[in-house]
């Protein structure tokens, strides 16, 4: 029986992450991923690589380019004619990316000494895996230490069963080799507000279903307000407070039935997705005796150090609680191995990014307004209008803001919430101040770069004690 120090299931951002780093710690690591590409190859990377992360943002960029050439080019005097898009183009540079981009996990695993191992594992008490190769004999290894890394995957609703490319989940919609001409989307979170950006951006007319009668209430408030008022306007028609009773797919369209306040209501739609969430994924991994237990919403149980019930057994990533984000399952794996090999390090679970990659971007880092207000925090904001930054106007992009909370008392940063143009990669900043608790002052204190988007993070840090430079001052306009 092969035996390891540490064996990880799963080869996601979650569980690569771990294995790679056990390895340069000097830990005998295997990584074992039973993911299989449509053509039949064994493949690492998961959910991310393979049908998330990477692939949608590939098309998000090129519809965006798409977009732009349509619409904003025309501003700055670049004049195009006879415009189009060709998707299966489009369809093949987002393959090649996902394709050098798992090549090259891969490529990583080995050169850090990772074995590897394609197919797929269940678990036993005294971790004993057990693994059956895509082809061959089923084997027993073992390993001091097992890391569970296994992700999620889309949540069916009843209403809308899958059918063939025309009600498809998020991996159908990254796959569709011409625009539809309707587009309907179930779920108005990430998933849909992404997907239905691209495909609105080429053309489709997109209509989204969203349960809740709030939008994006995951984001803050204000933000959430603005972007929805942004889609609204680049054509995404988002309905809220819908009920989906059913679906039915006849001569290649699909026809849904819905219901809101007004009553029933039926829709037709060339192409549907389904984007209402994604549940934890654990089928066929847990034998009876392997010790470990799912919390009451199918998540692997852990504490705040991602061990499970079971000794030495570990589980990170979008398996365990915690939002579902590709860096934060990243940081857990790390953490994992480095407790493993002795180290103390934390997960800070108060400084997590999101992004939404819509545009503009949504981002975000800490507590909401809205959190602070229903815990009763004394807290204090300031913000900043991307309309009045230089560089937004060079750029062509002013729309968005900058909003930066921080304590009332103590000034310290609580929370920082963003839309804009390249807000994803603004949001860093605020992380790394948050990072190292700085306050508002701190930010204020600090020398950005001019002209630069990121001004904009000085100037809504500056507002929280009202010292912005660049937003007019009412009080003394008035006087
Ligand atoms: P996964 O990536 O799901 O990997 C789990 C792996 O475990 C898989 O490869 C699977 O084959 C393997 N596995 C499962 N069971 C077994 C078994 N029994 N034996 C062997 N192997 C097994 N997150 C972001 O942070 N940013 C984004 O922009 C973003 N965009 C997304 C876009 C889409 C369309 C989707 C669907 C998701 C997106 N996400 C994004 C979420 C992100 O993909 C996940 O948070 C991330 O992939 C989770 O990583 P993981 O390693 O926990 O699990
Ligand atoms: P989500 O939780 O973000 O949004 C699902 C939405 O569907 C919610 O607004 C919910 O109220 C709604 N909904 C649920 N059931 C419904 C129903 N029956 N009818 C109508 N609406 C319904 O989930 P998602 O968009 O599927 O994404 C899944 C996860 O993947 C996200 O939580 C996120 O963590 C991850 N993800 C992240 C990114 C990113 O970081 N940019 C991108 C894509 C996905």
């Amino acid at each position: 029986m092969a035996k390891f120090d540490v064996i990880v299931i799963g080869g996601g951002p979650a569980g690569y992450h771990a294995a790679i780093r056990a390895a340069q710690l000097g830990l005998d690591t295997a990584c074992i991923d039973k993911w299989l590409t449509p053509d039949g190859k064994p493949v690492f990377g998961g959910t991310c690589l393979n049908v998330g992360c990477i692939p949608s943002k590939a098309l998000l960029d090129a519809s965006y380019k798409f977009a732009e050439a349509q619409k904003g080019f025309q501003d700055v005097g670049i004049v195009f004619k006879d415009l189009s898009i060709d998707v299966p183009t489009m369809i093949r540079r987002k393959d090649n990316i996902v394709e050098n981009l798992t090549n090259g996990v891969a490529a990583l695993l080995k050169s850090n000494g990772v074995t590897t191992f394609e197919g797929t594992v269940v678990l036993h008490g005294g971790r004993k895996v057990e693994f059956t190769p895509h082809t061959g004999k089923t084997e027993t290894l073992e390993a001091d230490h097992v890391i569970i890394a296994t992700g999620s995957v889309s949540i069916d609703i009843p209403p809308c069963p899958l059918v063939d490319d025309i009600i498809v989940d998020s991996t159908g919609a990254l796959e569709w080799q011409s625009v539809p001409k309707r587009l309907g989307i179930i779920g108005a979170g990430i998933i849909g507000l992404e997907m239905g950006s691209v495909w609105n951006r080429l053309g489709s007319e997109v209509v989204v279903l969203e349960a809740l009668e709030e939008f994006l209430p995951i984001a803050d408030k204000q933000i959430a307000r603005e972007a929805a008022r942004q889609l609204k306007q680049q054509g995404m028609d988002i309905r809220l407070g819908t009920r989906v009773t059913g679906s039915k797919v006849k001569n290649k369209k699909v026809e849904v039935t819905w219901s809101d306040a007004e009553g029933d209501k039926t829709e037709n739609f060339d192409k549907l997705i389904v984007a209402v969430g994604r549940r934890p994924y654990t089928e066929g991994l847990l034998a009876a005796d392997s010790g470990i237990n799912l919390d009451e919403r199918g998540f692997i149980f852990v504490d705040d150090l991602c061990n499970t019930d079971a000794p030495e057994v570990y589980a990170v990533g979008d398996v365990v609680r915690g939002p579902m984000l590709a860096h934060k399952g990243m940081e857990e794996g790390i953490m994992v191995a480095e407790r493993i090999a002795g180290f103390k390090p934390l997960v800070n679970y108060d400084c997590i990014p999101s992004v939404i990659y819509t545009h503009p971007e949504i981002s975000w880092v800490g507590k909401t307004e809205q959190e602070l207000k229903a815990s009763g925090d004394k807290y204090k904001v300031g913000s900043f209008p991307l309309a009045a930054s230089g560089r937004a106007m060079a750029s062509n992009d002013t729309v968005g803001l900058i909003k930066v909370i921080a304590d009332a008392e103590t000034d310290r940063i609580l929370g920082v919430h963003m839309i804009g143009a390249h807000t994803s990669e603004l949001i860093a900043e605020a992380v790394i101040a948050m990072e190292f608790g700085a306050s508002a002052e701190d930010l204020g204190l600090t020398m950005f770069a001019h002209p630069s988007l990121s001004e904009g993070l000085h100037e809504a840090a500056l507002a929280v004690s009202g010292h912005a430079i660049h937003i007019v001052n009412r009080r003394r306009n008035q006087s």
